[in-house]
């Protein structure tokens, strides 16, 4: 469903994605963890093409992110179908990135509204289930300010949901939390996980990642250096840079 297939991604000179290869089946929930500035947010940052590749491709759905096929050759999509595309590919943000002058129901319905174009109607009573769903239903029409972190960024999971997306990024979503609050995040993205949402998760929460993941990604130095069950990652890595990394972590 999700595919990245050898990419590159250099800022200057620093190559922060060294060649990542990467697929993430339908349904399943994939963990990426690994030291500060490792590439994870890059890496999802390209998947939703608000980074561009230097090389290689991802694909999403069998559609290529941010081109289209002609022939041979890949031609850049313009940033209306950049924008359509986006809605099939979620993105939570660990800062929430909320419109602020709008009410919680109209951040909810804008991407599915604008960007794809669908009836404001069904679209707002489809935002008022998924409200519910995160249980906020009773703050549909309160402003992002006046909400606590927890519910803001259940809204933004809401609002992630409301284009009905093929797949769901969340980068590192609960660590601007406050602790008491990130309980009731990580609910939400639990009952995603049962519900078999498929989901890319950059987190430092281990104990989420040991209970949801069916694949753990270590990354280091914009690689992947290893993977596979949270039991094989987490218990028993093969690599030294792993064992460094969790015996800081765990
Ligand atoms: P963290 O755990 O701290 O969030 P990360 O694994 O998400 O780290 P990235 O944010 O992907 O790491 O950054 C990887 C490297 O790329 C870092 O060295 C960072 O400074 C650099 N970097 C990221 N974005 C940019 C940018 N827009 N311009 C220049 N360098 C950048
Ligand atoms: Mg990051």
């Amino acid at each position: 469903l999700v595919e990245v297939h050898g990419v590159h991604k250099s800022y200057g000179t620093l190559e922060v994605l060294a060649g990542i290869d990467l697929v993430v089946q339908p349904g399943e929930v994939t963990v990426v963890i690994g030291p500060s500035g490792s590439g994870k947010s890059t890496l999802l940052r390209v998947i939703n093409h608000l980074e561009r590749v230097d090389r290689g491709f991802v694909a999403v759905g069998g559609e290529v992110v941010g081109y289209e096929r002609r022939g041979d050759t890949l031609r850049e999509l313009r940033e209306k179908d950049v924008l359509r595309q986006r809605t099939q590919i979620g993105f939570v943000f660990q800062s929430f990135n909320l419109f602020p002058h709008l009410t919680v129901l109209e951040n909810v319905v804008e991407a599915p509204v604008h960007a794809q174009g669908r009836p404001r109607r069904e679209v707002e009573a489809e935002a008022r289930v998924l409200l519910e769903r995160v249980g906020l239903s009773d703050k549909a029409d309160a402003r992002p300010r006046q909400l606590s972190g927890g519910q803001q960024q259940r809204v933004a999971i809401a609002r992630a949901l409301a284009t009905r997306p093929e797949v769901l990024l969340f980068d590192e979503p609960t660590s601007a939390l406050d602790p008491e609050l990130v309980g009731e995040v990580l609910d939400v993205i639990r009952d995603l996980a049962h519900s078999g949402t498929t989901l890319v998760v950059v987190t430092h929460e281990m104990g989420f990642a040991r209970e949801l993941a069916d694949t753990v990604v270590f990354m280091d130095g914009g690689r992947i250096v290893e993977q596979g069950t949270p039991a094989q990652v987490l218990d028993h890595p093969q690599h030294a840079r792993t064992r460094a990394f969790l015996d800081k972590v765990l």
